[in-house]
């Protein structure tokens, strides 16, 4: 079944908690309202002045001396990818994390750009050994590694500063300019209760979602040294990503800046509080929002079709379910999923 197969189970009661992605989160009253009242200008002239704000606020946030408002992670990770690398060269990265599994290798298909997949350790990290071994030598059998592509969080996963810096340092050894993909980079903050700029500082640039756990309708930003930033821009246009009124989208990413980090931590506390039910009956992978459940046999259809009738959205994947925990979860909502999961596997 296809990822957009497996995220479309049919409700068959209204639906109180959608646990199918934190990418469900629908903006409230007051975002609309800051929506609504944004000042905006034409962004692709540079004169959308909440867009030019967001970029600003969020750079200056993590130490960056510019940022760039785009329409998806998987642009902002490829536009950051091509503003790397040219055609030809190389980057270093997880194979299970984002930019290689799910991106459809944009960053090969249309970019020129090659990719050395490593194993990604039980952390979410990769081994600084690994990366150290990847690199080549200057050969022309070889295309020239250029980038290290790191992730945090990994399925939920945040990655301690040390494992991270380890990697990082091994990358910097030889040469390597690092980019992280931080769709969740908030998340990954507030669970390694560090300063917002510890992790951003290691690395070059940075992709933010501001559409999962923060709350926005649309966007990503990516933040990095002004000329990476610039070329960046080139190609957001090329790719057909420039914005004329973003304001209206960027107000969005304004508000939840200001209004939706620090409750970050009440999706992590409910997600524990599920894990923790679960962990009744089957096998439970549990970090930050995300949980992964196994129940003895795996999942079957009939387990998306129960907890729909309880108002709760699962996807349709079966074997090992991902649930993600998020702002329009309340504790009603998560409620109804212990119920829905008791009623299922305690009969
Ligand atoms: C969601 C996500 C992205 C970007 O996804 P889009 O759907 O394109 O916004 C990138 N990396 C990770 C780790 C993600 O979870």
């Amino acid at each position: 079944m296809n990822q957009y197969a497996a995220m479309s189970t049919k409700p068959t009661a209204q639906i109180i908690c959608d646990l199918r992605s934190d990418t469900v989160t629908r903006p409230d009253a007051a975002m609309r309202k800051a929506m609504a009242e944004a000042e905006v200008g034409d962004d692709v002239f540079g004169d959308d002045p909440t867009v030019n704000r967001l970029e600003s606020t969020l750079a200056e946030r993590l130490g960056k001396d510019a940022g760039l408002f785009l329409s998806s992670g998987t642009q902002s990770n490829f536009v950051g990818l091509l503003a790397h690398c040219a055609r030809g060269e190389e980057i270093v990265t997880g194979r299970a994390y984002h930019i290689h599994k799910y991106e459809a290798k944009g960053a090969s298909v249309l970019g020129g750009i090659a990719f050395e997949p490593l194993d990604v350790a039980d952390d979410g990290a990769l081994e600084a050994k690994a990366i150290a071994a990847a690199v080549k030598d200057d050969d022309p059998h070889m295309p020239v590694t250029r980038l290290l592509g790191l992730e945090n969080t990994h399925n939920g996963m945040a990655i301690p500063l040390t494992r991270l810096g380890d990697a990082v340092q091994a990358g910097r050894d030889a040469g390597l300019a690092v980019h992280l993909d931080g769709a969740r980079y908030f998340n990954a903050v507030a669970a390694l209760n560090c300063p917002e700029r510890a992790l951003a500082d290691m690395f070059d640039s940075i992709s933010i979602c501001l559409s999962k756990g923060l709350g926005t309708p649309v966007g990503s930003v990516l933040v990095g040294p002004r000329d990476l930033i610039a070329r960046a821009r080139r190609w957001r246009k090329m790719l057909g990503g420039g914005m004329r009124q973003a304001g209206v989208l960027a107000a969005a990413g304004l508000y939840a800046l200001d209004q939706n980090i620090s409750r970050l931590c009440d999706d992590h506390t409910r997600a524990t509080a599920l894990a923790d039910v679960l962990r009744e009956y089957g096998d439970v992978q549990h970090a930050t929002n995300m949980i992964f459940f196994t129940p003895p046999g795996g999942v079957t259809a009939d387990l998306p079709q129960h907890m729909a009738a309880h108002g709760v959205q699962l996807t349709g994947a079966t074997g090992t379910t991902r649930l993600v925990l998020h702002k329009d979860v309340t504790d009603d909502g998560l409620h109804a999923a212990i119920d829905g999961f008791r009623s299922f596997f305690g009969g």
